[in-house]
């Protein structure tokens, strides 16, 4: 019988025969580099792929298996890959799709290292991109090219939380035969399901929601067999960003509380987002689950919660953000998103600086927009502690 979301993050696919020796109910952590082969024979029929078995860990490991396994699972896709980091993930399925001369078309919002890499791709391998609002499908008709063979889009967007419409991208990308890509990292499969919308490969930062406890730096994709089998093949293992057996498990390990987390990080996030709404030196709060929100019908379509980001500007602008941020005792200034504690940081200065200032513009990145990742305390200590910071901001 179809079992639900919540009963997989917990019974994980049993995916890697043997990779439960005395009945564990806990897989171990297979921390070895290398396998042995009983014969020569073995050994050759191994690696020509005559017979299925482990080789050497940048190839394959059991304990990464098992995670490659599960999020393919939660996605409802075919096959999973994982990788050193959310960039190692995200630039092989990159460079896996895409040739000299090809195009890519891009959420007008992104991770700044993300960005960095598709101007990279540009001046190094003439793989064009451009940014655009896709947010209907008359938005991404009007922007894909004849040579675009990826739609690669954030959905929130980071960190100005716009959303994208997925089922829009997925119908014009096909159309013009390129694949859709999504980073699923501030969602996760508990809020939103892009492979169910159309979406053809789905990216995580599983440093964020899907490890969840700010202890480990792993990155996810998922897509069609045969494409992520080339990925493997050519990319993953030459490039070699694989994930190491150690993070993979604490990645499974964390994965189990994914649903439970983010149900506390929505309810949190939405209270918070509520109360900077109504604070009177807060000027504007980005965040898809407020009942104001201007893309609420997409919202209601694609996402079953908004998530635990939230962006937005204090009254005074920058120095107002940053004299607030200094203030702040509970809440930690730090970069990254998604864990346990709640974290604050300012997007023009840290995470988006290699984002030139006219591009972050135009991405809707203001100078005094701050990012807040609501975490797992609870509310109202977070709240207290936000609300005595943003009343002693200078002049207030
Ligand atoms: C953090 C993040 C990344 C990069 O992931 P790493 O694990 O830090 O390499 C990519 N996309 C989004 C949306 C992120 O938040």
């Amino acid at each position: 019988m179809a079992r639900s979301l919540d009963t997989r993050l917990i019974h994980q696919p049993d995916s890697v025969p043997g990779s439960r020796p005395f009945g564990s109910v806990t897989p171990p952590i297979f921390q070895t580099s290398t396998f042995t082969f009983d014969t020569a024979e073995q050994g050759r029929a191994r690696f020509a792929g005559e017979e299925s078995g482990y080789i050497y860990s940048r190839l394959g490991n059991p304990t990464t298996r098992l995670l490659e396994a599960a999020i393919a699972d939660l996605e409802g896709a075919e096959e999973g890959l994982a990788f050193g980091s959310g960039m190692a993930a995200i630039s092989a399925v990159l460079i896996g799709l895409v040739e000299s001369g090809d195009h890519i078309l891009a959420s007008r919002g992104l991770y700044g290292c993300t960005f960095g890499l598709l101007e990279m791709l540009q001046s190094k391998f003439h793989v064009s991109f451009s940014l655009a609002d896709l947010g209907d499908e008359a938005a991404v008709r009007e922007a894909i090219r004849p040579n675009t063979k990826v739609v690669y889009v954030e959905t929130p967007v980071n960190p100005t939380m716009e959303l994208v419409d997925l089922e829009a991208c997925a119908r014009v990308a096909h159309e013009f035969g390129a694949k859709l890509v999504v980073d699923n990292t501030f969602a996760t499969p508990v809020l939103q399901r892009p492979i169910e919308l159309g979406a053809d490969f789905v990216v995580h930062s599983a440093t964020k929601y899907l490890g969840g406890h700010g202890d480990v730096i792993l990155g996810l994709a998922v897509g069609p067999k045969d494409l992520m089998d080339e990925i493997h093949m050519h990319t993953q293992k030459d490039i070699g960003g694989i994930a190491a057996p150690f993070d993979a498990w604490l990645v499974l390990r964390g994965m189990k509380t994914l649903s439970l987390r983010m149900d506390r990080h929505v309810e949190n996030a939405l209270e918070i987002a509520s109360r900077l709404a109504r604070h009177p030196v807060v000027e504007s709060v980005y965040y898809p689950g407020l009942a104001g929100y201007k893309q609420r019908d997409l919202y209601l379509r694609q996402m079953s919660g908004g998530g635990g980001v939230i962006g937005f500007i204090v009254k005074g602008g920058l120095s107002a953000g940053m004299n607030m941020m200094n203030r702040l005792e509970l809440c930690e200034r730090a970069v990254s998103l998604g864990e346990t504690h709640t974290l604050v940081e300012h997007p023009a200065s840290m995470t988006h600086t290699v984002v030139p200032p006219e591009v972050r513009q135009a991405m809707g990145i203001d100078d005094g927009l701050i990012r807040l990742s609501t975490g797992l305390e609870d509310v109202d200590d977070i709240w207290n502690d936000l609300n005595q910071a943003l009343c002693s901001v200078d002049g207030m």
